[in-house]
């Protein structure tokens, strides 16, 4: 987690550092700090949010620095915990996201060498022994210590005696960096960035850069040079600010049709199916966190569904250390950001267990597009809020599409049928307009309920999923205390908590189980629960059971997680602003989240 950004050039570093910093706020805003050397090293940092730190900020000239944005895992938020770290002569100043797992080991016998340490983090280790090991040039002292330390990291640092140089490495944490006209940048990601730069070029695990105004010099941590060219990168600087919107969210929850028809018009192609043909595996595990989990569970009920492939869904974490590991599956990774820790281990796992993997990422040259065999791109552009929303509508788009392929390569799908799926597909950007045509409405549904301290989210098949996620969605911005349940489990202990100060959200919409989640509904209202009910455009009939009824436009089964899921999303959003939350940065959490 946390956001990391390096200049040199001939511009002020400080106000471009910031402006820098502020596009990379979702990844962690707990405290933040620049170091820039102007005649000395200083360093300035502040607890809270980078406006803060921009509040408190003295006038600092100098020509090259770096800042950060803390997402604190060793040490409370504080402003002493805050980066940058500077050694005990005051000369040498770095930034870090990761984890240093031996820090306790190497900070204790920097202590006993007489190092004076000010913080309680994992990372000031590494500026002490910086200093310790200094040869007089950062770049070789880099390569003495990296070595030395375990975990995972980004790194950035500045000498006050090596003018307009930066250097950087990275091991398991994402950096980029940016390549300007007489100036260059380093930064956790493309984002950071747009507004200086097109031409950029990702940092690969176990490499180091130096930069400086005139020079980008890529190495192995042993010293073997890197060549590789910049990639140009088409997000603009619009795609990073709201345009009009009051919260990143609402932008991105508005921009679906438009991102659902890029994904569609993407090249799952690109994912040679074939190669997958009939009996090249048996069946699918789908590998991921938070969200991206979300997905790959309805991504079960969409492979077995349109594909007739056995799947399953496991959360990265727990697939990583799991000690069994039976048949020879797809292994089939998702992660917006493709950096997620756990699943980028999980990715790592799957080969060393000779699995062939696939992965469903929004992020272009993302280290989980190294890390996995193929890759397909969801291609919903830049999402800042936190709380994922249109990358997850995206993914499931993806699945779909995925599911539609596979069905055809193993021929549990004719082609007339994949054709017909197609075109339904096609129309789903409308339906998704549709459900925003409402906002209104859901508007007025999250006034009534925003007060609730619990909320059940109910669904079952391939929505029962979707619940977690709307509930998931309430919890993560609104902070009320949300479960989402498979609707049959409920009266296997949950039911206990339901009463009218509990509000319940069904996704009752007309399928196969529409009638057992009528019988759901009926077991909670009978408890005095209020229910809102997700349903089907034109189904009059639930009105005489429920308290609200959320419409949906009526389209096949198995894509209703389209529509029901912006229903959800927006129902959210709309309770954390009644209840004056902090939508586009939920206390404690940060977006691709690069610890474990
Ligand atoms: N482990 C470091 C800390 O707690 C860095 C965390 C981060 O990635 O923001 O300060």
């Amino acid at each position: 987690m946390c956001g990391i950004v390096g200049y040199t050039g001939s511009r002020k570093a400080a106000p471009l550092l910031l402006d820098s910093l502020k596009r990379l706020e979702y990844r962690g805003y707990d405290s933040a700090g620049v170091a820039i050397v102007d005649k000395k090293l200083r360093i300035h940092k502040d607890k809270g949010e980078i406006d803060n730190l921009r509040e408190s900020m003295p006038n600092i000239p100098g020509v090259y620095g770096i800042a950060h944005t803390r997402w604190a895992t060793h040490g409370q938020p504080t402003k002493d915990n805050a980066h940058p770290f500077a050694d005990c002569k005051g000369e040498i100043a770095i930034i870090h996201n990761g984890i240093i797992e031996n820090y306790l080991e190497l900070k204790e016998s920097l202590i006993k060498k007489g190092h004076k340490f000010r913080s309680e983090t994992d990372t000031e280790t590494f500026v002490h022994l910086l200093e310790e090991n200094y040869t007089g040039d950062l770049e070789s002292t880099f390569r003495k210590v990296l070595p030395m330390m375990k975990g995972s990291f980004a790194f950035a640092a500045v000498h006050s005696k090596e003018k307009g140089k930066i250097v950087v490495a990275r091991k398991e944490s994402p950096l980029v960096l940016g390549i300007g006209e007489g100036e260059n940048f380093a930064a956790s990601d493309i984002s950071a960035l747009l507004k200086e730069t097109d031409r950029v070029i990702a940092l690969h695990d176990n490499e180091m850069a130096v930069l400086t105004p005139e020079s980008v010099e890529i190495t192995t941590f042993e010293g073997k040079e890197v060549t590789r060219r910049p990639e140009r990168i088409k997000w603009t600087v619009e795609d990073a600010e709201r345009g009009g919107y009051e919260h990143f969210m609402l932008k991105e929850i508005f921009e679906q049709p438009q991102a659902v028809h890029n994904t569609l018009l993407g090249k799952v192609a690109d994912f040679d199916v074939n190669r997958f043909g009939r009996d090249a595996f048996p069946s699918i595990k789908i590998v991921a966190c938070g969200t991206s989990y979300h997905a790959a569970l309805a991504g079960k009920y969409i492979l077995e569904d349109i594909a007739k492939v056995p799947t399953e869904a496991q959360l990265a974490s727990e697939y990583r250390y799991s000690t069994a590991a039976f048949g020879r599956p797809l292994v089939l990774l998702i992660s917006q950001s493709g950096e997620t820790t756990d699943t980028l281990g999980a990715a790592r796992e799957a080969r060393r267990r000779g699995r062939r993997s696939l992965a469903i990422t929004n992020y272009v040259g993302s280290s989980i597009t190294r890390e996995a065999d193929d890759v397909i791109y969801t291609r919903a552009g830049l999402e800042i809020g936190v709380a994922a929303s249109k990358t997850f509508l995206t993914q499931l788009v993806s699945l779909y599409l995925l599911s539609i392929q596979l069905g055809l390569a193993r021929r549990t799908l004719s082609f007339d049928e994949s054709r017909k799926m197609k075109e339904e597909l096609r129309l789903m950007p409308r339906a998704v307009q549709g459900v925003l045509d409402e906002h209104k409405k859901i508007q007025k549904i999250a006034k009534k309920y925003h007060k609730a301290r619990d909320m059940f989210f109910l669904g079952r098949n391939v929505n029962y999923p979707i619940a977690l996620e709307g509930a998931l969605k309430m919890k993560e911005i609104s902070y009320i205390h949300a479960e989402g349940y498979p609707a049959g489990e409920l009266k296997h202990g949950p039911l206990a908590l339901v009463g009218e100060k509990t509000p319940i959200v069904a996704v009752a919409i007309k399928d196969h189980t529409y009638e057992k989640m009528l019988g759901n509904i009926k077991e909670v209202s009978a408890r005095s629960s209020p229910v809102i009910a997700i349903a089907s455009e034109g189904d009059r009939d639930i009105e005489k059971y429920v308290d609200d009824v959320l419409y949906v436009p009526d389209v096949p089964a198995i894509f209703t997680p389209i529509p029901v899921t912006v229903v959800l999303q927006l129902l959210a959003y709309y309770a954390a602003k009644e209840r004056g939350c902090s939508i586009d940065k939920p206390r404690h959490l940060a977006k691709s989240v690069t610890v474990e």
